[in-house]
């Protein structure tokens, strides 16, 4: 992914604190837009599939704050939370769906984008199932199990001319924004080594997550954040891959990573040294250059996200992160504009996980 030029980037620097969390969306916003294949609306329709943690306690409240989009629909298996959700956000009653009923989404019009937020092996089956509902699609990281499933989920929204995105927020956030910059650009020389970790404690012994079928692991949760950050401060795709996996709770992680460090080699010569866990809390990204370092701690938080570098503080407004990429997303519905995080990105990222499982069980350099 290249470093997309960001028009509000340059205003931060002068006002950071007094500007605010949408401001990093592209700054055209017009009330009359025409939607392609859709009729003109103040503001798109969005609809969360799966209402569990990351719907419930992070995206609906963001789409609370956003002004290009709405919670305009939802998608559940559980009956309880039709009535909870409808109350506390004014869903209207045809905008309820559940796993059976989903696909006649299609001849609803106050749905423009379907948000899947399901556990990671439903992913590729609901994405395809949006699409074929004739709906744009933003997909939760991970994009799916492995890279032929991200194949598939991008054919779909291909062959349906429906537009796809995949949910990495911190890609919306100014000061990952710089980070990108600083190593693209080559503001202190060639990228050199990139450190990263993200992990945090993950104590639900009987959550999805812990489980291989539906896409559980540290690697897949966390462990993309730090391969991301390698991706996006090198501007490069890996080309070899090393990679170790550890456990200090054999008896909760049976069939999963808890912690897997994974070394990459670019083909500038940089390298990175990459690490994730569901053990242990860590967040940072430390970038070493030909003649100057960079650093964000924490990287891949919602919130307070704080910069350095050789010259000093990389200083940015806050901002909440979901809204902004939402809004962002929203835009470029209804500018028909290219994604900031399309699935092609998603796909780059599983093929390098493929190829980490791979060098996990061979335990040798395997190239990408
Ligand atoms: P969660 O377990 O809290 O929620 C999953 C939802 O899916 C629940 O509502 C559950 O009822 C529903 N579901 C439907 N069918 C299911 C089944 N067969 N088994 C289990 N659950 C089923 O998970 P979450 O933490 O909200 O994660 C959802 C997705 O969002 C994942 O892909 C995750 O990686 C992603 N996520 C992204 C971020 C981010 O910062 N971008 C943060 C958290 C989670």
């Amino acid at each position: 992914m290249k470093v997309q030029p960001n028009p509000a980037r340059r205003q931060f620097i002068k006002q950071a604190a007094a500007v605010s969390a949408v401001a990093i969306t592209p700054n055209i916003w017009n009330k009359n837009i025409s939607f392609i294949g859709l009729k003109p609306k103040e503001k798109v329709g969005i609809a969360l599939v799966g209402l569990g943690y990351y719907s419930g306690q992070v995206l609906a409240p963001a789409l609370q704050e956003t002004e290009k989009c709405y919670l305009a629909g939802i998608v559940t298996g559980t009956p309880d939370k039709e009535k909870v959700w409808a109350e506390k956000y004014g869903i209207k009653d045809q905008n309820i769906y559940n796993y059976d009923n989903f696909d006649t989404i299609a001849d609803n019009d106050d749905i423009d984008i379907i948000y899947v937020v399901l556990p990671n092996s439903m992913h590729a089956e609901y994405v395809i199932r949006a699409a074929e509902a004739g709906k744009h699609v933003i997909c939760e990281k991970p994009m799916a199990l492995n890279a032929q499933e991200c194949e598939d989920m991008m054919k779909a929204c291909k062959d349906n001319k429906r537009k796809l995105s995949i949910g990495y927020r911190v890609q919306f956030e100014p000061h990952t924004q710089e980070i990108m910059r600083l190593g693209q650009e080559k503001v202190f020389g060639s990228v050199k080594l990139v450190n990263a970790g993200a992990g945090y404690r993950e104590a639900r012994a009987d959550h999805w997550k812990l489980n291989k079928e539906m896409g559980g692991g540290a690697m897949m949760d966390m462990g993309v954040y730090s391969l991301q950050a390698a991706r996006y401060v090198t501007g490069e795709e890996p080309v070899a891959v090393t990679a170790q996996t550890f456990t200090a709770r054999p008896e909760l992680f049976t069939e999963v990573d808890e912690t897997t460090m994974f070394q990459l080699e670019f083909p500038s010569g940089a390298l990175a040294n990459l690490h994730t866990s569901f053990g242990m809390g860590m967040n940072y990204l430390n970038v070493t250059a030909e003649s100057g370092w960079f650093k964000l701690d924490p990287f891949s938080a919602y919130r307070g996200i704080k910069g350095e570098s050789k010259d000093g503080p990389i200083e940015f407004p806050q901002i909440n992160q979901q809204a902004a990429q939402m809004d962002e997303q929203a835009y470029c519905v209804m500018e028909d504009k290219p994604m900031r995080v399309p699935g092609e990105e998603g796909l780059r990222d599983m093929r390098v996980v493929d190829t980490i499982y791979k060098a996990i069980a061979s335990g040798d350099q395997e190239k990408i």
